[in-house]
Order: structure tokens, then sequence, then C-alpha cells
């Protein structure tokens, strides 16, 4: 009896090419304005030029951060601590895992609020929606929010974002009513707050980590089983294999109870300072409107 050739599960299809190359049509019509556009370096599926795609971004722009702020913000904080809620159930190596899922919360959160920072900073050269969703953790962007915010104050970063300040909000402290002077000082507060947490990002590991989860989330609780590694029993790390470099990389981590309570509380501050951000940015964008009755952009 033959052996049976045992068949590939998932057979290979031959690469093709043509579906990266260049197209011969290389010219579009916008389905909203009808200028042509340039299909070059675009999704051969495009139909909109980019002049009226920036447009429609800018006109959900508001709801989009009105539901942000309510939302997307928050869920960081609603799972991290949904996480540390179960976390007293867990049995050890779970909680290991549990801790570095906090963990990821942590960089989510930090992620955003960056990405909020340099999108509203950027607001007049790009629409905020391109520079906020495209915005990613890694070493360069971190340099750079850290060069942007480090050892400011809050109103140098609110100047930074072209948005009142504190002294501004004073200087007119008579024509304000009391209630809305103390909710601005609060958002002022916060903002500062949660930029001091996301700047602790810029510490090697949690950058690293960053990088790594990227590429794997295979985690491990010992190190026993690789050569010349080792890790505390209150750690968890995550193996990312880099074939380029042909190195296995490992990320530890702590992730015991007062650690994680670190990360619990950031996550709270940063994420109350997006939504503070916005709350401020959407409040001058009305009272901007309400001054200048122009018609067109608002
Ligand atoms: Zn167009």
């Amino acid at each position: 009896m033959s052996r049976q050739q045992p068949t590939e599960p998932y057979p290979r299809q031959p690469y093709r090419a043509d579906i990266d190359a260049r197209h011969d049509i290389a010219i579009a019509n916008c389905e909203d304005c009808g200028d042509e556009f340039d299909l070059a370096n675009t999704d051969p599926r495009t139909r909109v030029c980019a002049p009226c795609w920036d447009r429609s971004l800018e006109a959900i722009e508001i709801a989009f951060l009105d539901n942000y702020a309510r939302f997307g913000a928050k869920a960081h904080r609603t799972v991290a601590e949904a996480l540390f809620r179960s976390q007293a159930l867990a049995d050890p190596d779970d909680r290991k895992v549990i801790g570095m899922r906090i963990v990821e919360e942590y960089l989510n959160a930090a992620q955003d609020l960056m990405a909020l920072y340099v999108a509203l900073r950027r607001r007049h050269e790009q629409p905020l929606l391109t520079t906020f969703t495209n915005f990613e953790l890694s070493a360069p962007s971190v340099a750079a929010f850290r060069i942007l915010t480090a050892g400011r104050t809050s109103d140098e970063l609110l100047r930074d974002l072209q948005l009142p300040t504190l002294a501004d909000v004073d200087a007119a402290r008579d024509d304000i009513p009391r209630k809305e002077w103390r909710q601005f000082a609060g958002a002022v507060l916060a903002i500062s707050n949660g930029i001091e947490r996301v700047q602790k990002v810029d510490q090697g590991v949690l950058l690293e980590l960053a990088d790594g989860l990227k590429q794997s989330t295979a985690l491990t609780h010992k190190m026993d089983w690789l050569p010349e590694r080792a890790m505390n029993p209150d750690q968890v790390a995550l193996v990312v294999l880099n074939q380029r470099r042909r190195v296995l990389l490992t990320h530890s981590l702590a992730v015991h109870e007062p650690q994680l309570e670190v990360f619990i509380d950031a996550i709270d501050k940063i994420t109350a300072a997006a939504r503070d951000l916005i709350w401020l940015y959407l409040h001058v964008r009305d009272t901007v409107a309400l001054e200048d009755p122009q018609p067109g952009r608002s």
C-alpha cells in the first residue's frame, strides 16, 4: 500500500504581480465634484479626489470628536478596570496575562492622547481625523511628542495647541459664568496631568513592548526554556521572533498589583485628559462660531 501524500491544507496561490502593478488608466473623475484626479498613489477603487476627501473628513470632525470623548476614550479605562477587577479571582498565571493586557490598554490610551494632541496641533494643515487615525506609537513619534510637551506648563501646552490658556480665561473671569470658569480650570489641570502620564511611555521597556505587540501576542510566564534568559516570578514576557535579524526578543514586565495600580491610575488620567481636551476644543469652536457668524467653515 502506497503512502498517501499529505495534502496541503492551504494550497499556495501563484503570486499575481498584476494586482499590485500600476494601472493603465491612472485618471478618474471624482464622484463629488466631477474633477479629474490621479489614481497613481491610491487604491484603484478610490472614488473621490483628495480635496473632497479632506472636506468630508472635516465635515464629520465635530461628531467624531464628540463621540470619541463620550465613548472611545473611556473604552480603555472600562477595559482596564474590568481586567483589574477580574484579577482578584484569577490564578497566578492568569493574573500575569491579565496584567499584560492592562499594560496594553495603557499603551492604547497613551497612543490616543498623543494622536489627539498632534492632530489638534496640525488641524490647520490636515484634517484632524487623518492625523489622529494614522498616528502610531513608536520611538520616533514618542520622542517627537516629548520634545513638544516635556517640561511645559499647562498654559504653554494650550498655547501650542492654539487654545485659550488659563491666563486668558482668568483675564476674562468677570465675563464668564463661575461654573464655566471652574469647568475650564478643571479641564486644563486634567490635560496637563494626562500628558504627564503619557510621557512615562518614553521608557525603553514600554516602547519596545508597544513595538513587539505589533508583531507578536505570544506571552510566557517563565524563561527557563530559553538559554541565558531569566525573569522574576512576578513578571510576564512577550516573545517576539525577529526573522530579519534572526534573534528572539523577549520583553518582560512586572505585573504585580501595586505596579498595575499605577497603570490603572495613568489610564484614568490619560482618558480624562483626552475627554477634556476635546471638550475644550469643541467649546472654543462653538464660541468662535458664535462670535463669527460667517457662512462657510464653522
Ligand atoms: Zn472632488
